[in-house]
């Protein structure tokens, strides 16, 4: 559990940061598409705002440039000229000039767009003005404006063009006097009928009231603020903008803002991003414009133009989007919860499954296991009998690797001729649906044989048979096991030679084989004698010691195929196949001898004690008719009962 901690753990990690990427990753761009969408509906509101100031200047300057034309034109300006009298002086005609002047004082007095009015002759002589001084027209006779732009622009033209000056050129007594209003000076060339440069007319646009203007038509939302700039970079408006509110006219804004106006002064149309807000400009040459008048050409100094006209509006914000947007919000958490608790479902779930692919791994180790090294041999064949599967103790009892049998080998190969048949017939039948079960003897590489038993059945998919699965019992560690219990069965525990069951079975044996090869078949009975004494002055293990000592003196004395067993606690019996009963007679004999010659040396309380022991013996024939010992042991003990009475350690023969 420790160890699987830190993998859970981090898939929780995961589980909650994969999907805020996902998501965000997913919907930032919806979002962006949405901030852009309403980017650009700030953009065509500043554009159409642009369009309404750009209107409004343009029918400023228009109707100005008309005026300047109508009034060059008055037949009455043009012979205040001819007659080059100046007012004040006391010329009076029928051409008044005073009426020209009254006229032209009430026209400038009822337009506040326009500042001033000169009439001025071909040598720059200032002959008319309005609205008129105070004190008695002062500046007349005593102004010359020869030197001035819009004079020197304005007296080369042809008629009905028009010199236009940058905003801002007061003439230079309106500078003196300190309340001189920015204006912009339009000057046209006053020509006579006969089509005679007499002069100029000279009409001040009021710089204020066009800002002004400018500022009503533009201010459809409060928020928009209004830029106007030369093409110097200097500041045309009364106001200033959102970044720079101290600003005010002819301050110089390429230098306070000379980011923005590097971008501005470079391009004709466009947007540009300052902080919260979005500033759309275009440029705006004035020279250039169509315009609804009798205008010719339109002229000017060529310095200052063109200008740019720009608007600003505030851009939303991610955080007024999101405020704006919240079921947009709710969408995205909502989203981000059900990804997590999927995320965490999974996280758990494929824990939960870690640990069991391990148990299960595990167990199929311990299963594998257990299939390679069993006690028993396990296979797999195809329908065509070939190896598919064996498992090690197998492969090791033919003596083959996995990679000789599997695919390699097939089974029916490694079975004895004689046992094929057997495996042949069971193969077919678990082939057709049945366990089949076959003893059959393996051949393996080594040149051995190996006795098995091999019991399978038929693995079937749909109906049909797909490949066996068979246990294999070695039987002769089986039988071998059988073998030595039969034989312990058939043994006296005490002195390792054959009991009486054996005998009796044996018997049986023996006298079929004497009557197949007409053989005689002899028994010899012993019981030593006085046993009783023996355990009883050296205890029963003494007595135990002599009975093994004395088997293994007469099974000295013994041909291989006699038959010694111990048939009762100090009586044994000698079954001699292939004898007659007078060599049974004489093989009893010596073996009488050799007891009562044999010293047995036994323990007894510290001290080596040598003992002297006889045996009486009764001897006697099988009758090959008979079926068991029976009657043959009878007799033999009879000799034997004798052999006691009449003294001990002797042979009675009874025939
Ligand atoms: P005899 O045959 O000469 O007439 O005398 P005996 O003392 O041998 O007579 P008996 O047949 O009555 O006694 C046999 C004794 O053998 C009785 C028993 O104590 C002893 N005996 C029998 N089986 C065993 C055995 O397995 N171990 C020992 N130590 N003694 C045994
Ligand atoms: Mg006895
Ligand atoms: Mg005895």
């Amino acid at each position: 559990m420790r160890s699987t901690s830190p993998r859970l753990y981090l898939r929780l990690l995961l589980a909650a940061t994969l999907p805020l990427i996902l998501v965000t990753s997913t919907l930032f761009p919806v979002l962006d598409m949405h901030m852009e969408t309403r980017l650009d509906g700030v953009r065509d509101e500043a554009k159409g705002i642009l369009r309404v100031g750009e209107e409004a200047l343009v029918r400023e300057i228009n109707e100005t440039l008309n005026y300047a034309l109508a009034i060059a034109e008055m037949p009455t300006l043009q012979q205040r000229l001819e007659g080059n009298l100046p007012v004040g002086e006391g010329a009076v005609s029928s051409r008044d000039p005073t009426q020209l002047s009254v006229f032209l004082n009430a026209f400038i007095n009822h337009t506040p767009r326009y500042s001033k009015l000169v009439l001025i002759d071909n040598e720059g002589n200032e002959m008319l003005r309005a609205p008129q001084d105070t004190d008695a027209e002062p500046h007349l006779g005593r102004h010359n404006h020869a030197h001035t732009d819009y004079f020197k622009g304005a007296s080369k033209l042809f008629p009905r063009d028009i010199y236009l000056s940058p905003p801002g050129r007061n003439l230079q007594y309106e500078m003196a006097s300190g309340e001189a209003i920015p204006v912009v000076n339009v000057a046209t060339p006053i020509f006579n009928s006969q089509r005679e440069r007499k002069g100029v007319v000279l009409l001040s646009l009021n710089w204020q009231h066009l800002t002004q203007s400018l500022y009503q038509s533009m201010q459809v939302n409060p928020q928009a603020k209004v830029l106007l700039v030369d093409a110097q970079g200097g500041w045309l408006l009364t106001r200033g903008t959102h970044q720079l509110p101290d600003l005010s006219f002819g301050d110089d804004y390429a230098n306070a803002a000379p980011d923005p106006w590097s971008l501005l002064s470079g391009t004709l149309e466009g947007d540009i991003r300052l902080d919260d807000r979005m500033l759309y400009f275009q440029t705006e040459d004035v020279r250039t414009k169509f315009y609804n008048s009798l205008a010719g050409r339109i002229f000017s100094t060529g310095d200052t133009l063109p200008w740019v006209m720009g608007v600003t509006l505030p851009t939303p914000s991610w955080r007024s989007l999101l405020k704006e947007e919240t079921s947009v919000l709710w969408f995205l958490g909502l989203l981000y919860v059900t990804a997590v608790a999927f995320g965490v479902y999974w996280a758990f779930s494929s824990h939960q499954q870690h640990k069991l692919r391990q148990n299960a791994q595990q167990q199929a180790a311990e299963v594998r296991s257990l299939y390679e090294g069993a006690p028993c041999g396990y296979h797999s064949l195809n329908a065509d009998g070939i190896v598919i599967k064996m498992n090690r103790t197998e492969r090791r009892w033919l003596g083959f690797d996995a990679d000789e049998v599997v695919g390699q080998l097939r089974y029916r190969d490694v079975i004895s001729p004689d046992t094929q048949d057997a495996f042949d017939v069971a193969f077919a039948q678990v082939v057709a649906g049945q366990p089949g079960e076959a003893e059959c003897t393996l051949l393996t590489r080594h040149g051995d044989q190996r006795h098995v038993v091999i019991q399978a059945s038929g693995y079937r998919r749909h109906g049909r048979f797909i490949y066996s699965r068979a246990t294999v019992f070695d039987l002769t560690e089986r039988k071998q096991l059988e073998e030595k219990l039969l034989a312990q069965a058939m043994t006296d525990p005490l002195t390792g030679v054959f009991n009486r069951r054996y005998l009796q079975s044996q018997a049986t044996n023996e006298i079929s084989r004497g009557l197949r090869s007409n053989t005689p078949l002899s028994l010899i009975t012993i019981d030593i004698d006085h046993f009783k004494r023996i355990n009883d002055e050296y205890g029963h293990d003494a007595g135990d010691e002599v009975l093994k000592r004395l088997t293994t003196v007469v099974s000295g004395l013994l041909r291989q195929e006699d038959l010694l067993c111990r048939v009762g606690g100090e009586e044994f019996a000698i079954l001699l196949p292939n004898t007659a009963i007078s060599q049974a007679e004489q093989i009893a004999e010596r073996i009488r001898t050799t007891i009562d010659t044999h010293e047995v040396t036994i323990e007894h309380e510290g001290d080596h004690q040598t003992l002297h022991i006889t045996a009486s013996f009764g001897v006697t024939h099988v009758e090959l008719n008979e079926t068991t010992l029976k009657a043959a042991l009878k007799r033999a003990d009879k000799g034997l009962y004798e052999a006691k009475e009449t003294g001990r350690n002797r042979i009675v023969v009874s025939h």
